[in-house]
């Protein structure tokens, strides 16, 4: 294959902005916009400055770099993001905004005009841990979330997105929407997830992004004395609970091999090794690539805790916490990626993203896809993640090659 990108520039680039927040046990500490985040805006600034890309900021510090086509037709936009989770990884978001931006470069070294102008972005805050919610640069482009309630989103110290964007200086001028009608976006991630490694698979070419169901039981029994009270006489809310535990373990079963189902928080009142509990907490949350085993995912859980709450003749209550409808890739950005991985010898599987990405919103206005890198052991959100350089530069030519034919109106 003749276009790919400079293998030892792109591992350079990758450890310089590790440098970056980089953390004494080979991770990354960079949180939205900290001085951390600050200093790699700048450092990312000046790169896409050198590689003569016509820099946007937007009023949400979303970086977009520009590089003309031979005509002046929808862009295609490429990136992701290079705020990090506390203590995380250098792969997560800041490999797809580096390849996006080796891509461009190789284009320059080689002299390559695209028909389609090519922009790359570093969007603001998807990690959603400093400021909630996740995905906050993307969803204010895209139009799912609204600026000022996101500009009021503070940090445990109070401190608001728009204050922050303003001290870093990177509130910029530029509308936080789609500057134009984009032809397609494509991102490249690490998979955070097990299945490439354990297919000893190359790359991974997702087909779409799960969706998710989430809520919250409570269940509500009565307080009594633990010794004092007959077993037949008890209305206890935590059995009611426990029960709905091991039924949102088994529903997944009941769906489908892609449904995966948790309960990852329980709240008990009183709480004391000696009272029959009275009121106990339990959220849930199911994921599925299909809109429908979501729902009949709902159904049987709100099915089973109303099982439950009888067979201990206690009172339940539901709260629904989230939704989000899964996303299905277009077929062509689906197969730019798969073509270019196939192209360049190599290996890939389709997958489907058990996580969210910037490819969520972005698929809210145009023709998206995305490659996923190799996570070695699936471990990512941890100073552990790691994915060879190898594994890092595959999944980087693959969006590269992906990226070019969409620009030239291949697909
Ligand atoms: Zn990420």
């Amino acid at each position: 294959m003749e276009f790919s990108l400079n293998e030892e520039r792109f591992v350079e680039t990758m450890q310089a902005q590790a440098e970056i927040g980089g953390t004494a046990n080979g991770g990354l500490h960079r949180l939205a916009l900290s001085d951390e985040d600050a200093a790699v805006r700048n450092w990312f600034y000046e790169r896409m400055d050198r590689a003569g890309l016509e820099i946007r900021i937007d009023e949400f510090g979303n970086m977009f770099g520009r590089r003309e086509g031979k005509r002046d037709a929808e862009p295609v936009l490429i990136g992701s993001h290079l705020d990090s989770q506390p203590y995380g990884g250098i792969y997560d978001g800041a490999l797809g905004t580096i390849a996006a931006l080796e891509f461009v470069r190789e284009l320059d070294d080689r002299g390559i005009e695209t028909e389609r102008p090519v922009e790359i972005v570093n969007w603001t805050n998807e990690e959603g841990s400093r400021f909630q919610p996740t995905l906050q640069g993307s969803g204010v482009w895209a139009g799912a979330l609204d600026i000022e309630e996101q500009y009021a989103a503070t940090d445990e110290d109070g401190t608001p997105v728009e204050a922050e964007l303003e001290r870093i200086g990177y509130k910029g001028d530029h509308p936080a929407e789609p500057a134009a009608d984009y032809d397609s976006y494509l991102e490249l991630h690490i998979e955070q997830g097990p299945f490439l490694e354990a297919n000893g698979k190359d790359v991974g070419v997702v087909t779409g992004i799960v969706g998710l169901t989430w809520g919250e039981f409570t269940f509500y029994g009565e307080a009594n004395h633990s010794g004092a009270t007959p077993m037949h006489h008890r209305e206890d809310a935590m059995v009611a609970a426990a029960d709905l535990v091991t039924q949102v373990r088994r529903i997944p079963g009941q769906l489908g091999e892609r449904t995966v189902g948790t309960v990852g928080s329980v709240d008990v009142e009183p709480d004391s090794i000696n009272v029959i509990p009275e009121e106990v907490s339990v959220t849930y949350g199911f994921r599925d690539p299909d809109a429908e085993t979501l729902r009949e995912a709902e159904r049987r859980v709100r099915r089973e805790a109303a099982a439950a709450a009888e067979r201990e003749d206690v009172a339940v209550e539901h709260e629904n916490r989230a939704d989000a409808t899964p996303v299905a890739f277009d077929d062509r950005c689906v197969t730019a990626v798969q073509r270019a991985a196939d192209d360049r010898g190599y290996d890939s599987m389709e997958v489907f993203s058990g996580g969210v990405h910037d490819a969520t919103h972005a698929a809210e206005v145009c023709d998206t896809g995305m490659v996923f890198a190799v996570s070695e052991g699936g471990k990512s959100h941890t100073e552990a993640e790691y994915t060879d350089w190898d594994d890092c530069y595959s999944a980087g030519d693959t969006l590269a090659g992906a990226a070019l034919a969409l620009a030239d109106d291949g697909l």
